[in-house]
């Protein structure tokens, strides 16, 4: 499977952020692995045309489980791919935490984006507490089971393991436990979709940076990452890249 670096650029970045898009084209033109970058959707359709017939991929960061309708503020699935998007991070825990969002309106998000074209991203991960607790393995699971389709498939699903407590603390936790994560994770994904679940790309994201990122990508089941501050600057984002294509 061709391994993904996926950046999220959350609530940051104008315009003028967009030169890093032009300097990491130029200086990634043709990596081994997929590139995304999901920036704030008032960038996303500029971005789509800068990365037009390049190795990068241009995704949403949300979207309504509804194609259209009085739902302010919000974005449909079929927004984002009229927008360019191939891609769209769904059940994020900024977004479970910011606006309560459950794992059954994930999964609504999620189909929806699927019926859209669209490549869902589905992040699941433990709070501190519940590492402390020893309920890591019980709560993705119980996450994975309740945000991704049954009709997933490595075409259109990528799922994302994030730790809370690891995004944006510069913490991460062991090796050994992003492994544990991900073999439970490849293994929970084929009870929900089957021998799919082989091709589906699992990506680590929590504090991935450019000098802990080769020693992640050497662990196995983790097929990419998701980045967030580290995503902001090409060459930091770059720097992750060239980790995951020399994985
Ligand atoms: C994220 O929010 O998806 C994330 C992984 O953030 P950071 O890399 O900044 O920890």
């Amino acid at each position: 499977m061709k391994k993904l670096a996926a950046g999220n650029w959350k609530m940051n970045g104008n315009r003028a952020a967009l030169a890093e898009v032009t300097a990491l084209l130029a200086a990634h033109p043709a990596p081994a692995c997929d590139m995304l970058l999901c920036p704030p959707t008032t960038l996303l359709a500029e971005m789509a045309a800068l990365a037009a017939g390049s190795a990068l991929h241009v995704g949403g960061q949300d979207c309504h489980p509804n194609a259209s309708g009085a739902h302010t503020g919000d974005i449909s699935a079929a927004m984002l791919v009229d927008a360019g998007a191939s891609h769209v991070i769904l059940g994020h825990s900024e977004r479970r935490a910011d606006h309560g969002e459950t794992d059954a309106l994930v999964l609504a998000k999620a189909e929806a984006a699927i019926a859209a074209g669209l490549i869902a991203v589905v992040c699941l991960g433990e709070t501190e507490a519940q590492r402390d607790a020893d309920e890591t393995l019980a709560v993705i699971g119980a996450q994975l089971d309740g945000s991704v389709p049954h009709n997933a498939t490595a075409a259109n699903l990528v799922l994302a393991y994030e730790p809370v407590w690891a995004i944006g603390t510069g913490r991460t936790p062991t090796l050994e436990q992003i492994a544990e994560v991900h073999a439970f994770l490849r293994t929970r994904l084929t009870g929900r979709i089957g021998t799919a679940a082989a091709g589906v790309r699992l990506l680590y994201g929590g504090s991935v940076k450019p000098s802990n990122a080769a020693e992640i990508f050497a662990v196995s089941d983790v097929d990419g990452a998701l980045v967030g501050g580290a995503s902001l600057k090409a060459a930091d984002f770059g720097a992750i890249v060239s980790a995951l294509a020399a994985a």
